[in-house]
């Protein structure tokens, strides 16, 4: 697959009008599920092609493979709501955004079905148990099939190439953790996080230059010391602010490796 123009080659396009606004060098990749069916009037397509829904993507990406776009990439999509990532508001200002249909969670019906939060049954073989990382019990969830996924590792591949200012890969439960769950515990997040590692560059390795570096929780002083980094230790960058804060992965003098943020300017 490949972008020009901001559209990508081969998607069936549409123009969502719940768009505006010019989205530059976005940063970050968002992934939703639709909570639908799919295509036609009970999938999330044609809703967002209407004024009244007052949402949108960038693209939609069917069961079956197919990938809709209704908002072209330079364009800001509303999708993300009321949102915060790294300490940024409004994820929409900076990030591109891709529905993927998926029923989400689940109920089990008193006959053994399972069932969709619109009472759609879903086959018993659709669906897998699992934990949300925000709940504390496991729940129901529709299975994401291998042709989507592997339209959407396409096309996030095109997203990556084309926008090289993508650090990151997240979901819609990471950037608004109270409000939603999607894509969900049943998502193969890592395939698609992995994408960013391993694209052309791969990860930065940066190396500690002050006599011992504080590996802490977060991106300010104010944050916890979670142990040490040494001199010459060499850590993956997954995020940089040049100046400020890094996060970055790496082993502490303890031997554990941690995913933590250190001072920026203390790395070569
Ligand atoms: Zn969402």
């Amino acid at each position: 697959m490949k972008i020009v123009d901001h559209k990508l080659e081969g998607a069936w396009r549409g123009h969502s009008p719940n768009s505006g606004g010019k989205l530059s060098a976005p940063s970050l990749l968002v992934m939703h599920y639709t909570v639908s069916g799919g295509t036609g009037p009970e999938g999330v397509t044609d809703y967002f092609l209407s004024p009244r829904a007052k949402a949108s993507a960038h693209l939609i990406v069917g069961r079956n493979g197919k990938i809709n776009q209704v908002v072209p990439f330079d364009v800001r999509a509303w999708h993300a709501g009321t949102s915060v990532w790294r300490g940024k508001p409004n994820c929409n200002d900076y990030s591109i955004g891709i529905e993927v249909d998926n029923w989400g969670r689940l109920a089990r019906a008193e006959d053994g079905s399972f069932r969709s939060a619109a009472d759609k049954v879903v086959p018993a073989d659709r669906v897998t148990k699992l934990r949300h990382k925000h709940d504390s019990v496991d729940a129901y969830w529709e299975i994401y099939p291998e042709k989507q996924l592997a339209a959407l590792v396409d096309a996030t591949r095109a997203i990556l190439d084309t926008y090289p200012s993508i650090r990151e890969i997240v979901g819609h439960d990471d950037i608004a953790p109270i409000r939603k769950s999607d894509p969900g515990p049943a998502f193969p997040m890592s395939r698609f996080t992995g994408l960013v590692e391993g694209r052309a560059g791969g990860p930065v390795t940066r190396t500690v230059i002050a006599s011992s570096l504080n590996a802490r929780g977060g991106p300010g002083v104010e944050y916890d010391v979670l142990g040490t980094f040494a001199k010459g230790t060499k850590l993956a960058v997954l995020y940089d602010e040049p100046g400020l804060w890094a996060q970055v992965r790496g082993k502490l003098s303890n031997g554990n490796e941690v995913t933590a943020w250190a001072a920026d300017q203390f790395m070569a």
